[in-house]
């Protein structure tokens, strides 16, 4: 059965999926983030061949925050070709958190572990071309324009300042690639792009619509034209499956057997091969940052379709 089709099975499962929101906690690292309803949830289903299907608190707007990561690499990969970018970022996942810096230091040659990392994402998105912070923003959102249809969709200014105001770490992580040669921006510019892509703000369609661009293998569904090479899609969903939903990567891919990347404001995208996108919304975190309320969705999604790509 196609999800689309089963939209009152789609309402249940997020009412009852919201439950888990009560374990967990709403980021507040940054501290625009932590004013945010724990009990929000929304749902996005969208399969190419109808409208997009929603359940929840679906006008909710949210930021991408690591979500970002996967767009940035795939931009990233076109400018760059996969030997400039895997030159300077390694392919394997990390039972780190996302913030680690430690294996920068004890891993040789000192470059980030994978992409989706904190560290791996500031290399990336130091790799996307253009001449000012401005042009590869404008660059990265009409990107994002082009997947999803939408050309408002543009970053929080609040949450990115928020961000940009408390990223310390991120900003050592990024004086550390800078001494090691694997970046040579600004620092302080690159700080500037890399919290306005985090604070890029979406609904859960528009995820759900990115995801399926994802999901099948880089086209558009009406017109198939292709929005990213076929072995790009490939790259962002291997990366999804391995390292998506921080350490707690290996569970899920049990559990649920889906690619996905999460964000610590709580988004999930999720791209089932040649299938469906999905996004979901809910901010209550659990300790390894994942949305609570969004993974078990997820699992109730993957048992009842039968999603498991394993
Ligand atoms: N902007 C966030 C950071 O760099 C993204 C982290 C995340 O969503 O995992 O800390």
């Amino acid at each position: 059965m196609k999800i689309c089709e089963d939209r009152e099975a789609l309402h249940v499962m997020v009412q009852e999926a919201v439950q888990m929101a009560s374990k967990g906690k709403v980021a507040d690292y940054i501290p625009a983030l932590s004013d945010k309803d724990p009990h929000t949830l929304s749902l996005a289903v969208f399969e190419g061949d109808g409208p997009c299907v929603t359940a929840g608190d679906t006008a909710e707007m949210f930021t991408l925050q690591s979500v970002s990561k996967v767009i940035s690499l795939a931009l990233a990969l076109m400018d760059n070709g996969e030997a400039g970018v895997f030159d300077k970022v390694g392919m394997e996942p990390t039972g780190d958190p996302f913030n680690s810096i430690i294996k920068l230091e004890t891993h040789s040659p000192s470059k980030p572990l994978n992409p989706m990392i904190n560290a791996g994402a500031l290399a990336v998105t130091s790799m996307i071309s253009g001449h000012s912070v401005d042009e590869k923003l404008g660059r990265l959102l009409s990107f994002i324009h082009d997947m999803t249809g939408d050309a408002s969709i543009s970053y929080n200014e609040k949450v990115a300042l928020s961000e940009y105001d408390t990223a310390d770490l991120n900003r050592s992580l990024a004086y550390f690639l800078k001494q090691h040669h694997v970046l040579n921006d600004n620092v302080e510019d690159l700080l500037e792009l890399y919290t306005k892509q985090c604070a890029i703000e979406v609904d859960a369609t528009s995820l759900a619509k990115i995801g399926y661009i994802i999901a099948n293998e880089g086209r558009h569904t009406e017109s198939s034209r292709p929005v990213m090479p076929l072995h790009i899609a490939r790259i962002l969903k291997t990366f999804m499956v391995t390292c998506g939903m921080y350490n707690a990567s290996g569970e899920f891919a049990i559990k649920v057997g889906i690619p996905a990347k999460s964000g610590v404001s709580g988004a999930i995208m999720a791209a089932i091969p040649h299938g469906a996108g999905i996004g979901i919304y809910g901010p209550a975190l659990d300790e390894r940052g994942n949305s609570l309320a969004g993974m078990k969705l997820l699992e109730v999604l993957s048992q009842r379709y039968g999603l498991s790509i394993f």
